[in-house]
């Protein structure tokens, strides 16, 4: 019929495809459909039964691209691998990523649990929230996901099928290019104020960063050590004051463990600098920003934690699990890893092409600038550090000293 052909769904036609669902509406129920995404890759319908006060979410890839002005096409294999991520992760993370209930290949789209009942981390940052089950929630999620994908917790020659099967070139050519690529030179895709262009122009002469950045790069080019969610950013959480649920997982990739832990870290860091803006109280600032290093030290070391037990309980690999000293020597690099990676998220929000409402929204043009700034700071400092690093306090120590 005419809607199993790829098109891009009408909000009438994802009504249709919603009751396909077996006995999630009931019979006969009057559906709502509206799109909430904002439509540069993907369709987001939210669709809803008013008198059940039931919901689903039809999420569609589109395949191409809107990138300023341009047109990039972008497979829509990603919709399989955003759907085959999410029903992997749920199994290893039980209740961390909301419930899929169907997906269709033709239509790239994934039907799944609708979570309007939570809100955008970003946006619960910016409006001066705090989350108190974050932390153990996101580090559980990492500890778990990428343990369990990884060499060390699962069959080998298995790993080596699932890194096959989340092949992602077109979305990792994104990160390639938008992180590790474009702030350190002059590129077009580059977006960035005419205030800062003397920190941009820094940017592109650091000799020592390029090295960092290069080093880095070149880790999330070839180091296949685990499934990564791939955009784990706070627009990627979904948080209520008792629930976290990751969505998004559409970059999802094997690559390097610090990649999710330092985009987790740069987003809580990003917020940290946007919020002299957003908090105008002295002690109300000083309170909020504390929480948010706090929950820095807390998601490195529950993750850490974690990460290591899961080492101890179920590491496969036997020189793995009995030389001595490996795993501190693993786990170490992670730090440092998540400190690179957490450094080169931040930069590439302030001087690339995709920014951030903790930052781009605060309207006045100095308080901007001044965020802008103490972001680019942080971050390039925490590439310098990366590979000198051997406790997350070092990290911290950075935030503080360029505050
Ligand atoms: P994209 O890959 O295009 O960024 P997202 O998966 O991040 O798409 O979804 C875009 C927006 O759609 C989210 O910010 C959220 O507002 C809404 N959304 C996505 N998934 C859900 C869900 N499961 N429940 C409720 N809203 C959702
Ligand atoms: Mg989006
Ligand atoms: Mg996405
Ligand atoms: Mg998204």
């Amino acid at each position: 019929d005419k809607l199993s052909a790829y098109h891009p769904l009408t909000e009438q036609e994802a009504i249709e495809f919603s009751r396909s669902i077996p006995e999630f509406f009931p019979a006969g129920a009057v559906l709502t459909s509206r799109e909430i995404g904002d439509g540069n890759l993907n369709l987001v319908f939210h669709i809803t039964d008013a008198a059940s006060g039931k919901g689903l979410i039809v999420k569609q890839a589109l395949p191409y691209a809107k990138v300023v002005g341009e047109s990039w096409p972008l497979t829509l294999d990603r919709a399989r691998i955003e759907s085959e991520a999410l029903i992997l992760q749920n199994e290893l993370a039980p209740g961390l990523v909301p419930t899929v209930y169907k997906y269709d290949a033709e239509l790239a789209l994934t039907v799944m649990e609708d979570l309007s009942d939570h809100v955008i981390m970003r946006q619960g940052l910016v409006d001066g929230n705090k989350y108190p089950k974050f932390a153990e929630d996101i580090s559980t999620f990492m500890a778990n996901t990428l343990f369990f994908t990884s060499d060390l917790g699962m069959n080998q020659q298995d790993k080596k099928e699932r890194v096959k099967a989340f092949i992602n070139p077109d979305l990792c050519k994104i990160t390639e290019d938008l992180i590790f690529d474009d702030p350190y030179t002059d590129s077009p895709n580059n977006n960035f104020e005419a205030a800062i262009a003397d920190a941009a122009e820094a940017l592109r002469n650091d000799d020592a960063l390029h090295l960092e950045v290069a080093i880095l790069r070149n880790k999330f080019l070839t180091n296949a050590q685990a499934l990564l969610h791939g955009d784990l950013h706070t627009g990627s959480v979904f948080v209520t004051a008792q629930s976290t649920k990751v969505i998004d997982p559409e970059f999802a990739y094997y690559g390097p463990i610090g990649f999710d832990v330092g985009a987790v870290i740069a987003n809580l860091l990003l917020n940290y600098a946007g919020q002299a803006h957003w908090i105008k109280d002295e002690a109300e600032l000083a309170d909020f920003r504390s929480y948010l290093l706090g929950s820095v030290r807390e998601i490195w070391t529950k993750f850490e934690n974690k990460f290591g037990a899961l080492w101890d309980e179920h590491n496969a690999d036997r020189l793995a699990s009995s030389a001595s000293g490996y795993k501190q020597y693993y786990i170490n690099k992670l730090l440092q890893d998540s400190i690179g990676f957490a450094g080169c998220k931040m930069v590439r929000r302030i001087v690339g092409l995709a920014h951030v409402a903790d930052i781009d929204r605060i309207e006045d043009a100095a308080e901007r600038e001044k965020a802008q700034r103490l972001a680019l700071e942080i971050g390039t400092s925490l590439i310098h550090l990366n590979r000198q690093a051997i406790s997350i306090e070092q990290a911290i120590d950075i935030v503080l000293s360029a505050t």
